[in-house]
């Protein structure tokens, strides 16, 4: 007898109850079928047939520890027989831990963490934090970014998911980012994007006003949006033009830290230090809710004796902060941050190059840990994608044929417009990684079929 005996057993009665009851997100509710999932372990979940399905997803690329990582449920088993929840007002040492172990992984001087419960709530807060330091309004935002669903974050969102919460906060001016592959500013060179991208900013900068500008937030590897990885020089040219005209520097790692990238930050990868690093997904792999922002000494002084307007009920929730514990801890012993960074340079990347070659439909390959996307078109030299920009429907049908193959041969992909990325959990062992691009690899002869040019 438990108190979870009511908690349905058969596929049938979730998927009933699914549809009677739970409205789900950036979904048409009746045009849904959500796959009722039974279980996972490992880098595979597992659907009540049977179905085993390895997971290059990570789900929303969060669960970089892999699923039922057994120390992490002894972890959380632990302490909540010791301790479940208290106020923010408290201290508490999970979560006074918590914020040590992160700070101490953070760069530089960010030495101060506040907790939130996911990653739109500390870009929200980040947000707030800028303004407030530096007394300014605007904060510039890249095109092609995600920073979360809340009024803030959605505002400074540079992708279709904003259309549908405008007219939205003011003072959200929208720039350019790097992107080689399909450059907004006709270059030739990753160097010349750079420069490009970097000289945009300061253009934008100029004619929007310096002195009413708080922040700068970008994701350091732009993820939903295309793994967009910057070249060389860039972050290090935002933290100049940041320190040059008093602009807070944010960094959204919600998906790019906590080993995506191969590094504990992606930051580190280039060895940049922005002023507010947001976290989230990675930093407990999702096993509880946990986000949050780690913050500068200079903008966490500002708030010595003037009071923060912000707060959570569960900020630094103790069983989420002692969920983050665990993790950090298990991916040190376990050496996970450096599998990340192994699996791109001797296992993903070399891979993908045989793919790419082989397969015409594949335009690019980009990224670097286990991070990496494949940008799918219909004609190499023209570039154009294989589905249009934010297509759904009849349209996107060579992106659903091609996931609908991973799927059949028991591969979760993540696909987004014309790519599809390659997020395995950080821990996933070399063979598997190694399985399911063999999978990918014959799925994409669905793509090539959809491929026009010579
Ligand atoms: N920032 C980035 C870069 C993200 O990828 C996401 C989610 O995908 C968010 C913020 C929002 O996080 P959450 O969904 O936990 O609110």
């Amino acid at each position: 007898m438990s108190d979870l005996d009511s908690i349905p057993t058969d596929e049938a009665r979730v998927r009933e109850l699914d549809r009677a009851h739970v409205f789900h997100s950036w979904s048409a509710q009746a045009l849904i079928d959500p796959l009722p999932i039974a279980s996972a372990e490992g880098s595979y979940f597992t659907d009540y047939a049977g179905k085993r399905y390895l997971d290059f997803s990570s789900q929303l690329v969060n669960v970089n520890i892999g699923y039922s990582h057994p120390r992490m449920i002894a972890a959380i088993q632990e302490y909540a027989g010791r301790f479940t929840t208290i106020s923010p007002a408290f201290a508490n040492d999970a979560r006074s831990e918590a914020a040590r172990l992160i700070t101490e992984l953070a760069p530089g001087d960010l030495n101060r963490v506040f907790f939130t419960n996911g990653g739109a709530e500390a870009t929200e807060n980040a947000m707030r934090m800028a303004r407030l330091h530096t007394g300014r309004h605007k904060v510039f935002a890249a095109y092609r970014s995600y920073h979360g669903a809340t009024a803030g974050a959605i505002a400074m969102t540079g992708d279709p998911r904003r259309w549908g919460s405008e007219p939205g906060m003011t003072g959200i001016v929208h720039y350019w980012g790097p992107y080689p592959y399909r450059s907004a500013f006709h270059s030739t060179s990753a160097e010349e994007e750079c420069a490009r991208a970097l000289q945009h900013l300061r253009d934008l900068i100029a004619v929007e006003g310096p002195a009413t500008i708080a922040a700068i937030i970008l994701e350091t590897v732009v993820g939903t949006n295309g793994i967009l990885v910057p070249p060389d020089g860039y972050l290090a040219g935002v933290r100049e033009i940041c320190d040059e005209f008093g602009i807070v520097m944010i960094a959204d790692e919600v998906m790019a830290g906590f080993g995506r990238c191969g590094e504990w930050f992606a930051v580190d990868h280039w060895g940049v230090t922005p002023d507010l690093i947001t976290f989230a997904k990675g930093v407990n792999s999702g096993y509880i809710p946990l986000g949050g922002v780690i913050i500068s000494e200079r903008i966490a002084a500002t708030f010595d004796q003037r009071l923060f307007p912000g707060g959570l009920t569960y900020s630094g929730h103790p069983l989420a902060c002692a969920s983050a514990v665990a993790s950090i801890t298990i991916f040190k012993d376990e050496g996970i941050v450096e599998h990340a960074r192994r699996l791109g340079t001797d296992v993903i990347e070399p891979a993908l190059a045989k793919i790419a070659a082989k397969h015409p439909s594949v335009g690019e390959v980009r990224g670097l840990g286990a991070f990496w996307a494949l940008e799918l078109v219909r004609d190499r030299d023209t570039r154009e994608p294989l589905v249009p920009y934010n297509a759904s429907g009849a349209e996107a049908k060579p992106m659903n044929d091609f996931a609908g193959a991973c799927k059949q041969r028991g591969l979760w992909p993540f696909t987004h417009f014309n790519r599809t990325h390659v997020v395995p959990p950080c821990n996933t062992p070399a063979d598997q990684v190694s399985e399911g691009l063999a999978i990918l690899d014959e799925a994409l002869d669905v793509a090539d079929s959809f491929y026009t040019g010579s």
